[in-house]
C-alpha cells in the first residue's frame, strides 16, 4: 500500500514528526501524541507492527480501515489524514481526540446524565446517517471505540470492522453485547445494526451497563434474541429515553427508529446540545 502524500506532495515520514507522549495502547499498536514539524500541527500517531498484522492476519481489516477512514469527512468520525510506513511499522495520522475514550468518562461517574447521553445519540446519529450515505456501515459502535475531542464533542473512531457495501451481509463481527439480533442469528444484514446499538448504547450510557449483559455468552445470545429489556429503578431514567431505547431495541430490523427520527424524537430534541459538545465534571 503506497503512503499518503504531505502538501508539498511528498510522502511522509517519521522525519516530520515532533513524538510526544504515549496517548494508550490498542490490541496492534500504540498511539502516541505527534506534532507535524513544519505546521505544528497536532495529532495523534498510532504505530502497528508489521509483524503483528502478520500474525493477526488483519492486513485487509487494517487496509479496509485506513480506506474507509480517510475518505469519510464528519465533524463526529476522528479524521485519518495519512499514513505510511517503514520496514517494521506503519503508522496512521490521525486527529488527536484530547478528551480520550467515552468508556473512561462512563467508567469513572458509574453513567451519563440525560443531557450528555441526548448529546452523544444525537451526535451517533448524524454520524452514522453520513456513513450510510456513504453506503458505510460501522457494526462495532461501541464507547470503546468513542473518543472526545478537547470540547467533549464524540468522534468515532476506529473503523476496523466497518464495511462499505450496498448488499446485505453475512459476515458475524462486533463484540456480543452490542450485537443486533440478526447478527447473532448469523442472517443477513443492513444499516439498521447501527441502529439497534444506538439504542443499547443509549441504554447503557444511563443505567452504566449494556441492556443485555449476562453470565456467559449465550445467556446474553437469548436476551438479545428475547429482547428481555429491563428498565432499573435507579437511576431514575425519563419515560421519554425508554420510549426511545424501546424503538431502537426491535427484533424486527425493518420496524426500527430510523436515523432521522431519533434525531427528531422529543427526548433528544429537548436534552442534546445543538452544537454536540459536553464538558462533564
Ligand atoms: P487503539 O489502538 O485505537 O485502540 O488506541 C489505543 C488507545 O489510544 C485508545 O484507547 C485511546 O485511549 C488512545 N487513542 C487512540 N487514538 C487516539 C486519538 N486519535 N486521540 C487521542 N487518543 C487516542
Amino acid at each position: 500500500m503506497r503512503s499518503t502524500v504531505a502538501p508539498d506532495n511528498r510522502e511522509w515520514s517519521l522525519d516530520d514528526f515532533e513524538i510526544g507522549r504515549p496517548l494508550g495502547r490498542g490490541k496492534f499498536g500504540r498511539v502516541y501524541l505527534a506534532r507535524e514539524r513544519k505546521s505544528k500541527y497536532v495529532v495523534a500517531l498510532k504505530i502497528v507492527f508489521k509483524q503483528q498484522i502478520e500474525k493477526y492476519r488483519i492486513h485487509h481489516q487494517l487496509r479496509r480501515e485506513m480506506e474507509i477512514q480517510s475518505g469519510l469527512r464528519h465533524p463526529n468520525i476522528l479524521r485519518l489524514y495519512g499514513w505510511f510506513h517503514d520496514d517494521d511499522r506503519i503508522f496512521l495520522i490521525l486527529e488527536y481526540a484530547q478528551g480520550g475514550e467515552l468508556y473512561k468518562e462512563l467508567q469513572k461517574y458509574g453513567h451519563l446524565t440525560e443531557r450528555q447521553a441526548a448529546t452523544y445519540i444525537a451526535s451517533l446519529a448524524q454520524a452514522l446517517a453520513y456513513c450510510h450515505e456513504k453506503h458505510v456501515i460501522h457494526r462495532d459502535i461501541k464507547p470503546e471505540n468513542l473518543l472526545l475531542d478537547h470540547e467533549g464533542r464524540l468522534k468515532i473512531a476506529d473503523f476496523g470492522w466497518s464495511v462499505q457495501s450496498k448488499f446485505k451481509r453475512h459476515t458475524m463481527c462486533g463484540t456480543l453485547d452490542y450485537l443486533a439480533p440478526e447478527m447473532v442469528e448469523k442472517k443477513a444484514h443492513d444499516h439498521a445494526v447501527d441502529n439497534w446499538t444506538l439504542g443499547v448504547l443509549c441504554y447503557e450510557f444511563l443505567y452504566g451497563v449494556p441492556p443485555f449483559e449476562a453470565e456467559s455468552q449465550s445467556d446474553t445470545f437469548k436476551r438479545i434474541m428475547k429482547v428481555d429489556l429491563n428498565f432499573p429503578d435507579q437511576p431514575d431514567v425519563s419515560s421519554s429515553t425508554k420510549d426511545l431505547i424501546c424503538q431502537l431495541l426491535v427484533k424486527d430490523s425493518s420496524k426500527r427508529l430510523s436515523l432521522q427520527k431519533i434525531m427528531e424524537h422529543p427526548w433528544i430534541v429537548t436534552n442534546a446540545n445543538p452544537m454536540g459538545s459536553c464538558k462533564s465534571g
